[in-house]
């Protein structure tokens, strides 16, 4: 046994290079509100995602209450429980029933064949995520919001860079948001990120993000404060020149996985899906205890035995938090899918530097 392997590195900016921009900002004094560097990350993220209308902010959470407060979402909101609990949490934090919908085990996102059986008067919105940056069937859950005049979210917080035919999966429904953490395939530190599809949309946004400031002394609504300052913006800018490398070097640690484990009784993972480029933000697998011979929980125990910090991700479901547990939508026999997925899953260290050894390390243990 050696070093420690950890889960997920995060993607750091080379020191010299962030020094420099911090001296331009410190030259400036302005270091948050508008600066040059976060209007230029807006303008080189807008364009490297290729989507039209992005505004930054401070997280990843906020971009999603501020969403529901932007389209003026009320009721009750349709929604994954095999997300992280940062998806319903913003529902809960605009007063709206989250109701849980089953999701699908090939993609581990919602199963849009499950969603109009969810829709009830007070239904205004559809929230669903793209899983692991999975895209989900966002024409199936387009037809159904069209058909019943619904709002639809995406929490793409893992699906940066993700495009189905060289066009952005942050293209759909009526806003997409990112989470820019320092987890996450792309990093800021902290910060994160809504895309919507018309000036008019971002302008209300950008009031909303700003306490709803349109102007010295005019506020239009009552907005929050998320705005991302100089000194990460500077930094997301140099990240985001080596953010495609750090992608193919994902790739090459899934290439590497999908080759060892393709033999294993008892352990599956996704394949590529043609015509989509992939982020490899991160590489589940799935475990049934009987063929492996060995529960999720053992493995995942053994790998930590070993120094190997992999993750349950996602479990436990966030149905089963104390907050969401008395919703009807909660109970098990609503959610068999996602409630089977969540004790078979284990997300396997990957990141831009995992090293071959960390690799074959990984492996062997799963071999074991
Ligand atoms: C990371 C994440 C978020 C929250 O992002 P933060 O930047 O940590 O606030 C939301 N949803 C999902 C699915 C995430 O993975």
């Amino acid at each position: 046994m050696s070093g420690k392997i950890t889960v997920t590195s995060p993607l750091l900016p080379n020191l010299d290079e962030f020094y420099e921009m911090l001296k331009e900002i410190w030259n400036s004094k302005w270091i948050t509100n508008n600066g040059d560097f976060h209007n230029q990350l807006e303008r080189e993220l807008a364009s490297y995602l290729k989507v039209p209308y992005l505004s930054l902010f401070t997280n990843g959470t906020l971009p999603l209450i501020t969403a529901l407060q932007a389209l003026r979402v009320t009721g009750e909101v349709i929604t994954t429980p095999y997300s992280f609990v940062a998806t319903t949490h913003s529902l809960w934090w605009n007063g709206i029933k989250p109701v849980f919908v089953d999701i699908d085990p090939h993609t581990c996102n919602i199963d849009p064949a499950k969603i109009e059986a969810a829709i009830t008067s007070r239904t205004t919105a559809i929230m669903p995520v793209h899983c692991y940056g999975r895209p989900c069937d966002t024409k199936s859950i387009q037809d159904i919001a069209d058909k019943y005049g619904l709002k639809v979210i995406y929490d793409a917080a893992h699906a940066f860079g993700v495009e189905i035919n060289g066009k952005s999966i942050l293209d759909e429904g009526d806003m997409s948001t990112l989470s820019f953490h320092a987890t996450k395939v792309y990093n800021t530190i902290e910060g994160g990120a809504l895309i919507c599809h018309d000036e008019k949309t971002k302008q209300r946004i950008d009031y909303l993000k700003n306490f709803g400031f349109a102007g010295e002394t005019t506020v239009v609504a009552p907005g929050i404060n998320s705005k991302m300052d100089e000194i990460r913006a500077a930094y997301g800018l140099l990240n985001l020149r080596q953010v495609d490398a750090a992608i193919e070097a994902r790739h090459n640690v899934a290439v590497k996985y999908r080759e060892a484990l393709s033999g294993i009784d008892g352990i599956t993972f996704f394949d590529d899906i043609q015509g989509v480029r992939h982020n490899y933000s991160y590489f589940p697998i799935f475990v049934d205890a009987e063929k492996y011979g060995m529960s999720r929980d053992e493995l995942y125990f053994k790998m930590r035995e070993y120094n190997i910090y992999s993750r349950r991700y996602f479990y436990p479901l966030i149905s089963t938090f104390s907050t969401y547990r008395g919703l009807e939508s909660s109970s098990e026999s609503n959610l068999p899918v996602a409630t089977r997925i969540a004790n078979q899953v284990i997300c396997l260290p990957m990141h831009h530097a995992l090293s071959d050894e960390d690799i074959q390390r990984t492996i062997e243990v799963i071999k074991l």
